[in-house]
């Protein structure tokens, strides 16, 4: 492939794009960046790019703020015009958003090859929107690049092998944006410094099950509540759960902070007790920088964690968050076992993206 499309759209793509573009760049590989506007506040997005150091997008769809079906609608409207003018050779995508879906949908039905990067993961709940935008993605894509064992395990069990699919384990390339920004970050950020944190946890609340449901969501701030009584929870706080609590709760004790570039995210995880998260990429950091998670979720993609002892899963259930947080507090584990590669995901998925 000469010159490739890449689609992002939200915070966890730009920290997995910025991995692949840097490998581009390296292997003379032309990419072209569309950028569908899911998320556009500066600290949502403009950060990602500066300090990452990620091309600036040929294209802006400036499309958010939608349901899902406009918003997908919009997108795939959007993305399909710009494919049948640049008339790419591929196009690239990124986990699990609606932006994803619809860079995917616009490119297969076009006869564009597709590469879906972190194919193969699975939560096995449908009435998560991130499932549907995976499996569908996966289901027309040309080359998978899975993760891990169970990624690959997933896409077997669904038949995948009897499909005209390309599937390759290459790690996670998250653990190459970890690895690979860490120095940075380190002489970088000042959010330590500014915020004065020494002992605390770091928390991330925005999955859609538990903002978008009451119970959900005042279970969870109820064990936040709890647990900041001991061990300070700071928390970089998503817009969409920020716009929830500001509509139906007075604000929490513990610490609520806008949501942090990610340079100053390397911090945190560097330097926190222990983490409690429902985003995806979250639960994998705390384990890259020696933490433990807990994940206010029901299932995960990331079992390996959960296997390992690193994470515990308690749904949004008050006193299942309160009970892990007493285990994980005096639990020490070794984290030196190795489950998403050794920082080298980017560079593999771009040697083999260039043969096809
Ligand atoms: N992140 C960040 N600042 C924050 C919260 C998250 O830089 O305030 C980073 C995080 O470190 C990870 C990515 O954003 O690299 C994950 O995105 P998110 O949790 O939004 O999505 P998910 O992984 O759940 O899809």
């Amino acid at each position: 492939m000469k010159k490739i499309i890449t689609i992002v759209g939200a915070r966890p793509q730009f920290v997995k794009a910025a991995t692949l573009s840097r490998q581009f760049q390296i292997a003379g590989i032309d990419e072209k960046i569309i950028h569908t506007g899911q998320h556009f506040d500066a600290n949502m997005s403009e950060v990602f790019f500066r300090e990452m150091e990620i091309p600036k997008p040929a294209y802006q769809l400036d499309i958010h703020g939608v349901s899902h079906g406009a918003m997908t609608g919009r997108m795939l409207e959007g993305i399909e015009k710009i494919l049948l003018n640049e008339k790419p050779d591929g196009v690239l995508v990124y986990g699990d958003t609606n932006s994803t879906l619809a860079g995917a949908l616009a490119a297969a039905k076009l006869h564009i090859p597709v590469v879906h990067v972190e194919a193969g993961l699975r939560s096995f709940n449908m009435a998560m929107p991130e499932e549907i935008n995976r499996i569908l993605t996966d289901r027309i894509s040309t080359a998978l690049f899975c993760p891990t064992d169970t990624a690959i395990r997933n896409l077997k069990n669904e038949g995948f092998d009897n499909m005209p699919v390309q599937i390759f384990k290459n790690g996670d390339v998250m653990q190459d944006a970890a690895m690979y920004y860490a120095g940075k970050a380190q002489l970088k950020s000042d959010i330590l410094q500014k915020t004065r944190l020494r002992k605390f946890i770091l928390a991330t609340i925005h999955r859609q099950e538990n903002t978008d449901n009451p119970d959900n969501l005042k279970n969870i701030i109820a064990g936040l509540t709890e647990i900041n009584k001991e061990i300070p929870v700071v928390v970089p706080m998503h817009p969409r759960t920020r716009n929830i609590l500001a509509q139906t709760y007075k604000l929490p004790d513990f610490t609520i902070i806008e949501p942090v570039g990610y340079f100053d995210m390397i911090m945190l995880l560097k330097s926190c007790d222990m983490v409690i998260t429902d985003s995806g990429g979250v639960q994998k950091e705390a384990y890259f920088f020696g933490k433990h998670c807990i994940t206010l979720r029901e299932q995960t993609e990331w079992t390996e964690l959960v296997e390992n002892g690193f994470n515990i899963l308690t749904g949004s259930d008050t006193q299942k968050l309160k009970a892990a947080f007493e285990t994980f507090k005096t639990k020490t584990s070794d984290f030196s076992i190795d489950l998403y590669g050794n920082g080298k995901a980017a560079e593999k998925a771009v040697e083999e993206i260039r043969k096809l």
